[in-house]
């Protein structure tokens, strides 16, 4: 191709260029600085050097202080390990001109001559097309280079041309990928966040903030299951109502706060006198209910005179403390509410014969 020698960028031009703040941020932004050669990279030097017949081709990222190579392609190989070169390199005179360099003897143009790489490789001729974001900002240079003079031709020119858009196009995707990537573990996080916070929103709808215990809503529920469950499997079932007897006075004597840990303590003594599959419940103030599954009447009232001994035997000191016990069995086609009505009677029959009782319903 004919053309003028190209008038070399002033150096302090290049100089404010390569420190430009906006520039390399815009560079770093790309991710590509110091990574590994791809092949989405290096397909596109190895066809620059096949279709321009250059021995050497390259995607130069300039840096501050350094020309970085992501994909070099040298059929000499004299190069192929290049991944950095310090110094003036033909490259940095895009930042300034902002356009193609085309040089076809380096050591016939004053300054281009003296770019080290000319002296230390032997570069003879260069053509060089800045990779340019759509804000404008030159990333670097697709690039290609001869050990001896060259005449580019027009279509060399073109060929390089359209590579440099398409390593353009490589670099915007590659970002893209890796926000897509980033956006993946932000949602990964998230979604993660939303099942901690949603199993910890099932605890609070089904446990008792003081004791632990499941609470009322829980306890509904669970009934209405192991009903289902007996109507499958036609097994027993028991329910206790619990109730502390005298809880005011031990309020009103003792404060609201030590009533608050006397309930706290029966809670877990009830837990350790039931079965894992039994269902211990705070059903109201100072009142508990407890769901026996496969349970008979008599296997019930020995769950609840063991419950009854172990609140009224417990080291209590200044306070002591005892529970009133109404059981229920289920009878045939009872419903979840009759068989609550039936232990809760019993509870008031216990309450009405001396409290610290056992009744039957
Ligand atoms: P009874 O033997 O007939 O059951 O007498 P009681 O004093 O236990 O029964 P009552 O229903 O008169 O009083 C229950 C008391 O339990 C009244 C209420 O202030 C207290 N109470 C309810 N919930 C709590 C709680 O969460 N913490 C504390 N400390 N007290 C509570
Ligand atoms: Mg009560
Ligand atoms: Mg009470």
């Amino acid at each position: 191709m004919e053309s003028k020698p190209p008038i070399p960028a002033d150096e302090a031009l290049i100089q404010t260029a390569l420190a430009d703040p906006q520039r390399l941020a815009a560079l770093f932004d790309t991710g590509l600085l110091d990574t590994p050669p791809e092949e989405g990279f290096d397909r596109l030097t190895r066809l620059a050097a096949r279709l321009t017949g250059a021995p050497v081709a390259f995607v130069s990222l300039v840096d501050a202080d350094r020309d970085f190579y992501k994909s070099i392609f040298d059929v000499s190989g004299a190069l192929s390990s290049t991944r950095e070169l310090k110094g003036r390199t033909f490259c940095h005179h895009a930042l300034v001109s902002k356009e193609a360099l085309i040089l076809e003897d380096v050591t016939q143009l004053p300054v281009f001559c003296d770019v080290p790489a000319a002296a230390s490789l032997g570069v003879r001729a260069y053509a060089g097309i800045p990779l340019k974001t759509e804000a404008g900002e030159v990333l670097g240079s697709f690039c290609a280079i001869d050990f001896k003079p060259k005449q580019w031709s027009e279509q060399d020119i073109e060929v390089l041309v359209e590579l440099a858009h398409s390593a353009m196009r490589e670099i915007r995707l590659r970002k893209a990928l890796h926000q897509a990537e980033a956006l993946n573990v932000q949602l990964l996080a998230q979604i993660k966040r939303v099942d901690e916070l949603n199993r910890a929103l099932g605890e609070l709808a089904t446990t008792d903030a003081l004791t632990g215990l499941n609470n009322r809503r829980s306890f509904d529920h669970s009934l209405q299951l192991e009903l289902a469950i007996v109507e499958r499997r036609n097994t027993p079932l028991s329910l206790l109502m619990l109730d502390v007897d005298h809880f005011k006075r031990i309020n009103d004597n003792f404060g609201h706060e030590a009533g608050d840990k006397v309930l706290v303590a029966i809670a877990q003594m009830l837990n350790g006198c039931a079965r894992v599959v039994d269902v211990v419940a705070r059903v109201g103030g100072e009142e508990f209910a407890v769901i026996l599954p496969n349970t008979d009447a008599d296997g019930a009232m020995d769950v609840a005179e063991r419950m009854r001994t172990a609140v009224a035997q417990a080291n209590w000191l200044a306070h002591p403390a005892t529970i009133s016990i109404g059981v229920a069995t289920l009878q045939m086609k009872e419903s979840a509410s009759r068989l609550y009505s039936r232990a809760d009677a019993a509870l008031y029959a216990a309450k009405a014969a001396g409290r610290n009782r056992v009744v039957m319903g």
